[in-house]
């Protein structure tokens, strides 16, 4: 997918749209999340034009890429999500409903978190 450079996070990374800022650096900015699923959920999105994460992994730079994760880790840190634990998600594409097409990794905390993916109705996987 060719990256659209009029998404949502594109424009809140070019300042044209607000944001609740938890951190910045150089590689990366991280903000709550604007429809909350958990009691902290924070968004991290790398600076740069990438869709998703097979995106990213194989176009940006090495120096991006560790900066980015870094990012993540230290929002995670600065949060206080360390001790108590915490969930990180990336969705990419159709079938895990990606909504915003610039790579963003989901912070989630702040209470027990429950299963990691919701059963089929079935059962099956
Ligand atoms: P995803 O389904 O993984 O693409 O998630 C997109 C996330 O972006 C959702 O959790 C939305 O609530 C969140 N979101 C959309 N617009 C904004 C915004 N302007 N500020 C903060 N979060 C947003």
């Amino acid at each position: 997918m060719a990256y659209d450079k009029n998404n949502i996070f594109a424009k809140i990374l070019r300042g044209e749209i607000p944001c609740n800022k938890v951190y910045e650096d150089e590689w990366a900015l991280a903000f709550h999340d604007i429809n909350p699923q958990a009691p902290t959920h924070v968004l991290v999105i790398p600076k740069g034009p990438y869709v998703s994460m097979a995106d990213f992994t194989a176009e940006a730079p090495a120096d991006l890429i560790a900066g980015f994760m870094r990012a993540v880790g230290k929002t995670a840190e600065m949060l206080g999500l360390v001790d108590g634990g915490y969930r990180t998600l990336a969705n990419a594409g159709d079938n895990a409903h990606q909504e915003v097409p610039h790579l963003h990794i989901h912070i989630f905390g702040g209470k027990a978190l429950g299963p990691m993916l919701i059963k089929d109705w079935s059962g099956k996987l």
